[in-house]
């Protein structure tokens, strides 16, 4: 099969040909029809992770076909269409595991960063950690939902009580979330670069009431502020424009360093806090509520050789929506 391979993390993927994986008991081969370009692809290529298997294929939003069951799976058939999300496998054992809270599970597996993903014609999945996916999308628009989607969404529900909500970094998260947020008569601010006018109008066409440039304040203070983009010197901005007792939530898995900020704008119980990978009670979650709040998504497709343009054109920010491969 055809597969984009990282051999070591600041080089470019290379198009090599592999055997077609074997699914063990417990997994399901899958013929990829469609998988996600994630910022976390970014983060693993350019090496920001550091413990990525080698090589390694990339891509954690999988959508795919049932191609075959390996023993003992009978949670699907040949042919059944499912999504395999960040979170991989868990041990099912530790403190974590046993009290709810697997996102966080000592001994995981990440899909595209220690298990090989979806770059690739074909991929191998546990079986119970996929999902099946909701008839109303197509291949490409249903692949950003499994993590821009489902991580953004744990990420809303730590703040889903705040009626007037902040999103910094208008990319796949945010444009996913600001339709649930919308579609829950939350007032949504939007956060973009200074002077990206696409996102800001991408990001009002999606619901949000207001959009300006990060740095900026808004017309009222926010009970909450989600950070999508990973540039640490937004917690101190998000921060700023907080009401008493908001939370600034931060969504991704690496963020540059948060610079030195004065106590006061803590000061008032608001809180800082970060997200972590997914659990599967997430993804059971959000992919109920996605075609309930009506979410589209915007893609831009490329065909699987092309993996190295589509990561080039998200780290320039050059994508509204989401970047999806095909192979
Ligand atoms: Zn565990
Ligand atoms: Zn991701």
């Amino acid at each position: 099969m055809r597969a984009m391979v990282l051999e070591s993390p600041g080089s470019p993927l290379r198009l090599v040909d592999l055997p077609v994986p074997v699914p063990g008991p417990g997994q399901v081969l899958l013929r990829v029809r469609a998988c996600g370009v994630c910022r976390t692809d970014l983060h693993v290529v350019d090496g920001d992770l550091k413990e990525p298997k080698r090589p390694i294929v990339p891509g954690h939003e999988i959508v795919g076909e049932v191609a075959e069951l390996g023993e003992g799976v009978s949670r699907f058939g040949p042919g059944d269409r499912v999504g395999v999300p960040w979170l991989g496998h868990t041990c099912g054992r530790c403190p974590y595991c046993v009290s709810g809270r697997e996102n966080l599970c000592d001994a995981p597996g990440f899909t595209g960063y220690t298990i090989d993903g979806g770059y690739a014609e074909y991929a191998v999945a546990d079986a119970d950690y996929v999902f099946p996916l909701p008839a109303g999308y197509s291949d490409t628009e249903a692949a950003p939902l499994l993590c821009a989607g489902l991580i953004g969404f744990r990420s809303y529900n730590m703040v889903r009580d705040a009626e007037r909500l902040g999103i910094y970094g208008f990319g796949a998260a945010a444009h996913i979330i600001c339709q649930v947020a919308a579609f829950e008569g939350k007032r949504v601010y939007a956060f973009a670069r200074p002077g990206d006018a696409d996102a800001k109008g991408f990001a009002l066409g999606l619901g949000a009431c207001w959009a300006g440039d990060s740095g900026e304040s808004p017309p009222e203070p926010l009970d909450a502020a989600i950070i999508f983009a990973p540039v640490g010197g937004l917690v101190p901005e998000a921060l700023r424009v907080l009401a008493k007792g908001g939370t600034v939530v931060c969504a991704g898995i690496h963020m540059s360093d948060i610079p030195a900020f004065p106590y006061e704008i803590l000061w008032g119980e608001r809180q800082i806090r970060s997200v972590a990978n997914l659990t599967r009670a997430d993804g059971e979650d959000f992919l109920k509520v996605a075609p309930e709040a009506g979410v589209r998504t915007e893609v831009t497709v490329f065909p699987l050789e092309q993996a190295n343009q589509a990561l080039a054109r998200l780290r320039d920010g050059k994508i509204n929506g989401a970047a999806v491969l095909v192979p």
